[in-house]
Protein backbone atom coordinates (compact mmCIF):
# COMPACT_ATOMS: atom_id res chain seq x y z
CA UNK A 1 0.00 0.00 0.00
CA UNK A 2 1.33 3.54 -0.74
CA UNK A 3 2.02 5.91 2.10
CA UNK A 4 0.78 9.24 1.95
CA UNK A 5 2.32 12.17 4.26
CA UNK A 6 0.89 15.30 5.04
CA UNK A 7 4.08 17.69 5.64
CA UNK A 8 3.05 21.05 7.73
CA UNK A 9 5.40 23.56 7.73
CA UNK A 10 3.52 26.41 9.98
CA UNK A 11 5.20 30.37 9.78
CA UNK A 12 4.02 32.96 12.09
CA UNK A 13 1.24 34.13 9.74
CA UNK A 14 1.07 31.27 7.35
CA UNK A 15 0.66 27.35 6.92
CA UNK A 16 2.05 25.99 3.98
CA UNK A 17 1.64 21.85 3.71
CA UNK A 18 1.96 19.37 1.37
CA UNK A 19 0.39 16.21 0.21
CA UNK A 20 2.84 12.90 -1.04
CA UNK A 21 2.56 9.49 -1.43
CA UNK A 22 5.46 7.28 -1.52
CA UNK A 23 5.07 3.61 -3.05
CA UNK A 24 6.65 0.44 -1.61
CA UNK A 25 9.76 1.24 -3.22
CA UNK A 26 10.47 4.42 -1.64
CA UNK A 27 9.00 6.50 -5.12
CA UNK A 28 7.56 9.28 -4.22
CA UNK A 29 5.52 11.86 -5.48
CA UNK A 30 3.80 14.88 -4.73
CA UNK A 31 0.01 14.89 -4.71
CA UNK A 32 -1.54 17.74 -3.34
CA UNK A 33 -0.09 21.16 -1.91
CA UNK A 34 -1.40 24.65 -0.47
CA UNK A 35 -1.08 27.17 1.66
CA UNK A 36 -3.35 29.49 4.13
CA UNK A 37 -2.02 32.81 3.90
CA UNK A 38 -2.57 35.65 6.29
CA UNK A 39 -3.45 33.92 8.86
CA UNK A 40 -4.86 36.26 11.93
CA UNK A 41 -6.40 39.01 9.57
CA UNK A 42 -7.84 37.94 6.29
CA UNK A 43 -6.96 34.15 5.56
CA UNK A 44 -6.83 32.92 2.27
CA UNK A 45 -6.89 29.22 1.51
CA UNK A 46 -5.76 27.55 -1.47
CA UNK A 47 -5.56 24.34 -2.27
CA UNK A 48 -3.67 22.95 -5.99
CA UNK A 49 -2.84 19.69 -7.44
CA UNK A 50 0.91 18.66 -8.39
CA UNK A 51 1.20 20.80 -11.53
CA UNK A 52 -0.09 23.76 -9.69
CA UNK A 53 -3.69 24.02 -11.01
CA UNK A 54 -5.85 25.23 -8.03
CA UNK A 55 -8.34 22.33 -6.72
CA UNK A 56 -9.89 24.81 -4.20
CA UNK A 57 -10.19 28.20 -2.92
CA UNK A 58 -11.54 30.05 0.13
CA UNK A 59 -11.46 33.54 1.94
CA UNK A 60 -12.23 34.17 5.37
CA UNK A 61 -13.60 37.32 6.58
CA UNK A 62 -11.65 38.85 9.21
CA UNK A 63 -13.91 37.63 12.22
CA UNK A 64 -13.51 34.00 10.91
CA UNK A 65 -9.48 33.72 12.21
CA UNK A 66 -8.91 30.87 14.44
CA UNK A 67 -6.93 28.52 13.78
CA UNK A 68 -9.44 25.52 14.06
CA UNK A 69 -11.87 26.20 11.16
CA UNK A 70 -9.17 26.86 8.94
CA UNK A 71 -7.44 23.20 9.86
CA UNK A 72 -10.73 21.91 8.78
CA UNK A 73 -11.04 22.98 5.52
CA UNK A 74 -7.40 21.87 4.92
CA UNK A 75 -8.05 17.99 6.40
CA UNK A 76 -11.31 18.25 4.96
CA UNK A 77 -10.12 18.95 1.44
CA UNK A 78 -7.22 17.14 1.29
CA UNK A 79 -8.43 14.30 2.28
CA UNK A 80 -11.42 15.02 -0.79
CA UNK A 81 -9.18 14.99 -3.07
CA UNK A 82 -7.18 12.38 -1.91
CA UNK A 83 -9.48 9.80 -3.62
CA UNK A 84 -10.05 7.07 -1.84
CA UNK A 85 -6.68 6.89 -0.05
CA UNK A 86 -6.03 7.60 3.68
CA UNK A 87 -3.60 9.72 5.22
CA UNK A 88 -1.00 7.54 6.59
CA UNK A 89 0.96 10.07 8.78
CA UNK A 90 1.37 13.76 8.98
CA UNK A 91 4.83 15.38 9.58
CA UNK A 92 5.45 18.92 11.66
CA UNK A 93 8.04 21.25 11.03
CA UNK A 94 8.26 22.43 14.20
CA UNK A 95 10.53 25.73 14.69
CA UNK A 96 12.28 25.03 18.14
CA UNK A 97 13.65 21.80 19.43
CA UNK A 98 15.20 23.49 22.84
CA UNK A 99 17.97 21.34 24.37
CA UNK A 100 16.04 18.43 24.79
CA UNK A 101 15.25 17.67 21.03
CA UNK A 102 17.90 16.91 18.70
CA UNK A 103 15.86 14.26 16.51
CA UNK A 104 12.39 13.72 15.04
CA UNK A 105 10.44 12.46 17.39
CA UNK A 106 6.59 10.93 17.56
CA UNK A 107 3.98 13.38 19.15
CA UNK A 108 2.52 11.65 22.55
CA UNK A 109 1.57 13.43 25.34
CA UNK A 110 5.11 13.46 26.67
CA UNK A 111 6.35 15.22 23.54
CA UNK A 112 3.63 17.73 24.06
CA UNK A 113 4.10 18.39 28.12
CA UNK A 114 7.86 19.21 27.25
CA UNK A 115 7.18 21.08 24.05
CA UNK A 116 4.70 23.29 26.64
CA UNK A 117 7.30 23.96 29.20
CA UNK A 118 9.66 25.20 25.65
CA UNK A 119 7.29 27.85 25.49
CA UNK A 120 9.31 30.60 27.30
CA UNK A 121 12.20 29.87 24.97
CA UNK A 122 10.45 30.17 21.70
CA UNK A 123 7.07 32.07 22.61
CA UNK A 124 6.11 33.37 18.72
CA UNK A 125 6.69 29.35 17.50
CA UNK A 126 5.94 27.09 19.89
CA UNK A 127 2.44 28.17 21.10
CA UNK A 128 2.02 28.10 17.24
CA UNK A 129 2.79 24.38 16.76
CA UNK A 130 1.23 23.09 19.66
CA UNK A 131 -2.02 24.76 18.50
CA UNK A 132 -1.49 22.90 15.09
CA UNK A 133 -0.70 19.61 16.49
CA UNK A 134 -4.01 19.23 19.26
CA UNK A 135 -5.67 20.30 15.96
CA UNK A 136 -4.87 17.75 13.87
CA UNK A 137 -5.32 15.11 17.05
CA UNK A 138 -8.95 16.25 16.91
CA UNK A 139 -9.25 16.06 13.27
CA UNK A 140 -7.30 13.25 12.20
CA UNK A 141 -7.30 11.16 15.71
CA UNK A 142 -5.90 7.99 14.24
CA UNK A 143 -3.15 9.29 12.17
CA UNK A 144 0.30 9.85 13.71
CA UNK A 145 2.04 12.93 13.83
CA UNK A 146 5.87 13.44 13.97
CA UNK A 147 7.71 16.49 15.07
CA UNK A 148 10.49 17.54 12.74
CA UNK A 149 12.84 19.88 14.75
CA UNK A 150 14.14 22.45 12.52
CA UNK A 151 16.80 22.86 15.00
CA UNK A 152 18.25 19.59 15.05
CA UNK A 153 20.52 19.68 11.89
CA UNK A 154 22.34 22.32 14.12
CA UNK A 155 22.95 19.46 16.87
CA UNK A 156 26.80 18.78 15.18
CA UNK A 157 27.89 22.32 15.98
CA UNK A 158 30.66 22.45 18.72
CA UNK A 159 30.35 24.40 21.94
CA UNK A 160 32.65 27.04 20.99
CA UNK A 161 30.11 28.05 18.08
CA UNK A 162 27.43 27.19 20.23
CA UNK A 163 28.06 29.32 23.74
CA UNK A 164 27.37 32.32 23.91
CA UNK A 165 29.40 34.70 26.41
CA UNK A 166 26.96 34.88 29.59
CA UNK A 167 27.62 33.08 32.76
CA UNK A 168 27.23 28.98 32.73
CA UNK A 169 23.38 29.49 35.04
CA UNK A 170 22.28 30.70 31.64
CA UNK A 171 23.77 28.25 29.72
CA UNK A 172 22.23 25.65 31.01
CA UNK A 173 19.03 27.01 31.22
CA UNK A 174 19.24 26.64 27.28
CA UNK A 175 20.37 30.10 26.37
CA UNK A 176 22.76 29.23 23.54
CA UNK A 177 22.83 29.46 20.00
CA UNK A 178 20.47 26.43 18.28
CA UNK A 179 20.29 27.63 14.67
CA UNK A 180 17.50 27.19 12.63
CA UNK A 181 16.20 26.01 8.91
CA UNK A 182 18.20 23.11 9.62
CA UNK A 183 15.23 20.76 7.58
CA UNK A 184 16.26 22.95 4.42
CA UNK A 185 20.32 22.48 5.09
CA UNK A 186 20.16 19.01 5.83
CA UNK A 187 17.82 18.36 2.45
CA UNK A 188 20.47 20.44 0.56
CA UNK A 189 23.44 18.33 2.75
CA UNK A 190 21.33 15.32 1.26
CA UNK A 191 21.43 16.78 -2.34
CA UNK A 192 24.99 17.35 -2.77
CA UNK A 193 25.87 13.98 -1.82
CA UNK A 194 24.16 13.21 -4.77
CA UNK A 195 25.00 15.61 -7.65
CA UNK A 196 28.42 17.26 -6.54
CA UNK A 197 30.03 14.59 -3.98
CA UNK A 198 32.49 16.70 -4.05
CA UNK A 199 31.23 19.35 -2.10
CA UNK A 200 29.48 16.93 0.08
CA UNK A 201 32.64 16.04 2.03
CA UNK A 202 34.36 20.01 1.71
CA UNK A 203 33.76 22.92 2.93
CA UNK A 204 30.18 24.66 2.18
CA UNK A 205 28.25 28.00 2.81
CA UNK A 206 25.00 27.26 2.25
CA UNK A 207 22.57 30.48 2.01
CA UNK A 208 19.22 30.03 2.89
CA UNK A 209 17.27 33.43 1.60
CA UNK A 210 13.90 33.53 2.41
CA UNK A 211 11.40 35.39 4.16
CA UNK A 212 13.61 34.49 7.24
CA UNK A 213 17.39 33.90 6.22
CA UNK A 214 20.02 32.48 7.56
CA UNK A 215 23.78 30.71 6.86
CA UNK A 216 25.22 27.53 7.54
CA UNK A 217 28.53 26.42 7.09
CA UNK A 218 28.73 22.46 6.54
CA UNK A 219 31.89 20.67 7.09
CA UNK A 220 31.83 16.98 5.13
CA UNK A 221 27.65 17.66 5.14
CA UNK A 222 27.54 18.32 9.16
CA UNK A 223 26.36 21.79 10.88
CA UNK A 224 29.64 23.54 12.13
CA UNK A 225 28.53 27.22 12.64
CA UNK A 226 25.30 29.15 11.46
CA UNK A 227 24.28 32.95 11.86
CA UNK A 228 20.88 31.79 13.21
CA UNK A 229 21.24 31.91 17.32
CA UNK A 230 18.96 31.49 20.21
CA UNK A 231 16.25 32.62 17.99
CA UNK A 232 15.49 33.09 14.46
CA UNK A 233 16.05 36.75 15.23
CA UNK A 234 19.74 36.93 14.83
CA UNK A 235 22.11 36.91 11.86
CA UNK A 236 21.27 38.49 8.57
CA UNK A 237 18.73 40.64 7.43
CA UNK A 238 15.40 39.45 6.93
CA UNK A 239 12.09 40.36 5.50
CA UNK A 240 11.02 42.58 8.79
CA UNK A 241 13.27 40.64 11.24
CA UNK A 242 16.63 42.85 12.02
CA UNK A 243 19.34 40.40 12.57
CA UNK A 244 22.42 40.23 14.94
CA UNK A 245 21.63 43.64 17.05
CA UNK A 246 24.34 45.01 19.64
CA UNK A 247 22.39 43.74 22.25
CA UNK A 248 22.66 47.74 24.02
CA UNK A 249 20.24 48.79 21.66
CA UNK A 250 17.54 46.51 23.11
CA UNK A 251 18.24 48.11 26.78
CA UNK A 252 18.38 51.42 25.00
CA UNK A 253 15.12 51.31 23.33
CA UNK A 254 13.61 50.28 27.01
CA UNK A 255 14.98 52.89 28.51
CA UNK A 256 15.15 56.05 26.38
CA UNK A 257 11.82 55.21 24.32
CA UNK A 258 9.87 52.93 26.81
CA UNK A 259 8.94 50.88 25.05
CA UNK A 260 7.65 47.13 26.61
CA UNK A 261 9.15 43.73 26.45
CA UNK A 262 6.34 43.04 24.37
CA UNK A 263 6.67 46.12 22.10
CA UNK A 264 10.38 45.69 21.59
CA UNK A 265 9.67 41.91 20.44
CA UNK A 266 6.94 43.13 17.92
CA UNK A 267 9.80 45.77 16.46
CA UNK A 268 12.46 43.69 15.97
CA UNK A 269 10.59 40.58 14.48
CA UNK A 270 7.92 42.63 12.22
CA UNK A 271 8.90 46.42 11.59
CA UNK A 272 12.35 45.99 11.32
CA UNK A 273 14.57 44.37 8.55
CA UNK A 274 13.99 45.40 4.62
CA UNK A 275 10.67 46.52 5.88
CA UNK A 276 12.86 49.55 7.78
CA UNK A 277 15.40 49.81 5.60
CA UNK A 278 13.46 50.82 2.76
CA UNK A 279 11.17 53.32 4.57
CA UNK A 280 7.93 50.99 4.41
CA UNK A 281 8.41 50.51 0.74
CA UNK A 282 8.32 46.27 1.29
CA UNK A 283 9.34 43.16 3.19
CA UNK A 284 9.45 41.19 -0.46
CA UNK A 285 12.85 41.05 -2.35
CA UNK A 286 11.11 40.90 -5.60
CA UNK A 287 9.40 44.53 -4.74
CA UNK A 288 12.30 46.36 -3.90
CA UNK A 289 14.34 44.67 -6.87
CA UNK A 290 11.60 46.39 -9.18
CA UNK A 291 11.57 49.34 -7.28
CA UNK A 292 12.94 52.91 -8.29
CA UNK A 293 12.91 53.91 -4.28
CA UNK A 294 16.69 54.87 -3.41
CA UNK A 295 15.67 53.23 0.02
CA UNK A 296 14.53 50.01 -1.76
CA UNK A 297 17.88 50.17 -3.45
CA UNK A 298 19.72 51.03 -0.03
CA UNK A 299 18.20 48.11 1.69
CA UNK A 300 19.17 45.74 -0.74
CA UNK A 301 22.96 46.94 -0.33
CA UNK A 302 22.67 46.57 3.30
CA UNK A 303 21.01 43.28 3.20
CA UNK A 304 24.01 41.89 0.85
CA UNK A 305 26.73 43.83 2.62
CA UNK A 306 25.66 42.21 5.97
CA UNK A 307 25.44 38.72 4.05
CA UNK A 308 28.82 38.88 2.74
CA UNK A 309 30.43 39.96 6.13
CA UNK A 310 28.22 37.25 8.21
CA UNK A 311 29.87 34.96 5.49
CA UNK A 312 33.05 35.74 6.40
CA UNK A 313 32.81 34.98 10.07
CA UNK A 314 31.99 31.27 8.87
CA UNK A 315 34.92 31.08 6.04
CA UNK A 316 36.96 31.66 9.13
CA UNK A 317 35.02 29.06 11.26
CA UNK A 318 35.47 26.55 8.38
CA UNK A 319 39.13 27.62 7.40
CA UNK A 320 38.39 28.17 3.73
CA UNK A 321 35.97 27.77 1.45
CA UNK A 322 34.89 25.13 -1.55
CA UNK A 323 31.70 26.06 -2.36
CA UNK A 324 28.50 28.09 -1.70
CA UNK A 325 24.98 27.21 -2.60
CA UNK A 326 21.86 29.60 -2.47
CA UNK A 327 18.61 28.84 -2.07
CA UNK A 328 15.26 29.13 -1.16
CA UNK A 329 13.00 32.34 -2.47
CA UNK A 330 15.21 34.92 -2.67
CA UNK A 331 18.40 32.52 -3.60
CA UNK A 332 16.80 30.39 -6.01
CA UNK A 333 15.01 33.05 -8.00
CA UNK A 334 16.92 36.51 -7.41
CA UNK A 335 19.68 36.71 -9.80
CA UNK A 336 20.60 40.33 -9.25
CA UNK A 337 21.12 39.36 -5.42
CA UNK A 338 23.21 36.16 -6.12
CA UNK A 339 25.76 38.74 -8.46
CA UNK A 340 25.71 40.91 -5.66
CA UNK A 341 27.10 38.73 -3.03
CA UNK A 342 29.15 36.96 -5.58
CA UNK A 343 31.15 40.58 -6.00
CA UNK A 344 31.51 40.86 -2.80
CA UNK A 345 32.99 37.66 -1.99
CA UNK A 346 35.55 37.86 -5.01
CA UNK A 347 38.50 38.56 -2.71
CA UNK A 348 37.80 34.70 -2.48
CA UNK A 349 38.67 33.99 -5.94
CA UNK A 350 34.51 33.51 -6.44
CA UNK A 351 33.67 34.36 -10.25
CA UNK A 352 30.52 33.47 -11.71
CA UNK A 353 29.20 33.33 -15.70
CA UNK A 354 26.78 36.28 -15.36
CA UNK A 355 24.77 34.12 -18.58
CA UNK A 356 24.62 31.08 -16.50
CA UNK A 357 22.98 33.33 -12.88
CA UNK A 358 20.60 34.61 -15.27
CA UNK A 359 19.06 31.92 -16.32
CA UNK A 360 19.43 30.09 -12.49
CA UNK A 361 21.79 27.41 -13.66
CA UNK A 362 22.96 24.42 -11.10
CA UNK A 363 26.32 26.19 -11.46
CA UNK A 364 26.81 29.73 -12.17
CA UNK A 365 30.52 29.83 -11.26
CA UNK A 366 32.95 30.20 -14.01
CA UNK A 367 35.53 26.94 -14.49
CA UNK A 368 38.67 28.68 -12.96
CA UNK A 369 36.60 30.16 -9.94
CA UNK A 370 37.87 29.15 -6.66
CA UNK A 371 34.71 28.67 -5.39
CA UNK A 372 32.23 26.82 -6.91
CA UNK A 373 28.66 28.30 -6.72
CA UNK A 374 25.73 26.68 -7.07
CA UNK A 375 21.70 27.55 -7.17
CA UNK A 376 19.53 24.53 -5.42
CA UNK A 377 16.23 24.54 -4.72
CA UNK A 378 15.00 23.47 -1.28
CA UNK A 379 12.56 21.23 0.00
CA UNK A 380 11.64 20.82 3.44
CA UNK A 381 8.63 19.11 2.62
CA UNK A 382 10.99 16.13 1.17
CA UNK A 383 13.10 15.76 4.69
CA UNK A 384 9.47 16.27 6.73
CA UNK A 385 8.10 13.16 4.75
CA UNK A 386 11.09 11.28 5.12
CA UNK A 387 11.51 11.80 8.87
CA UNK A 388 8.64 10.88 9.33
CA UNK A 389 8.22 7.58 7.81
CA UNK A 390 11.35 6.51 9.19
CA UNK A 391 10.22 8.00 12.77
CA UNK A 392 7.18 5.64 12.07
CA UNK A 393 9.69 2.68 11.46
CA UNK A 394 8.99 2.67 7.65
CA UNK A 395 11.69 1.01 5.85
CA UNK A 396 11.02 2.93 2.86
CA UNK A 397 12.65 5.93 4.16
CA UNK A 398 15.76 4.69 3.44
CA UNK A 399 14.83 4.68 -0.50
CA UNK A 400 13.70 8.78 0.27
P1 LIG B 1 9.49 31.78 3.17
O1 LIG B 1 10.57 32.11 4.16
O2 LIG B 1 8.18 32.44 3.47
O3 LIG B 1 9.38 30.31 2.82
P2 LIG B 1 10.43 32.05 0.44
O4 LIG B 1 11.53 31.05 0.48
O5 LIG B 1 9.23 31.75 -0.39
O6 LIG B 1 9.99 32.54 1.87
O7 LIG B 1 11.10 33.43 -0.10
C1 LIG B 1 10.38 34.62 -0.15
C2 LIG B 1 11.31 35.72 -0.67
O8 LIG B 1 11.79 35.35 -1.98
C3 LIG B 1 10.62 37.06 -0.83
O9 LIG B 1 11.46 38.11 -0.39
C4 LIG B 1 10.40 37.15 -2.33
O10 LIG B 1 10.33 38.48 -2.80
C5 LIG B 1 11.66 36.47 -2.83
N1 LIG B 1 11.51 36.08 -4.23
C6 LIG B 1 10.71 35.12 -4.75
N2 LIG B 1 10.81 35.12 -6.11
C7 LIG B 1 11.68 36.12 -6.43
C8 LIG B 1 12.19 36.64 -7.67
N3 LIG B 1 11.83 36.12 -8.83
N4 LIG B 1 13.06 37.66 -7.60
C9 LIG B 1 13.42 38.19 -6.43
N5 LIG B 1 12.98 37.75 -5.23
C10 LIG B 1 12.12 36.73 -5.24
Amino acid sequence: MPRIVLALNAGSSSLKFSATTVGEEGQSSLLLKGEIEDIGSAPHFVLKNAQGAILAERRWTDSETSMQPLLEEVAVRVREHLTGDELTAIGHRVVHGGPDHMAPERVTPALIASLEKLTPIAPLHIPHNLALIRSMMKLCPDVPQVACFDTAFHRTMPAVARRFALPAVYEAAGVRRYGFHGLSYEYIARKLESIAPHLAKGRVIVAHLGNGASLCALQAGRSLDTTMGFSPLDGLVMGTRCGALDPAIVLYLENQFGLSVDEVRHLLYRESGLLALSGGVANDMRTLLASAEPKAREAVEIFVHVLARQAGGLIASLQGLDGFVFTAGIGEHASEIRAMVCEKLAWLGVKIDPQANLRHADIISTPDSEVEVWVIPTDEDAMIVRHTLAVLGDGRARAL
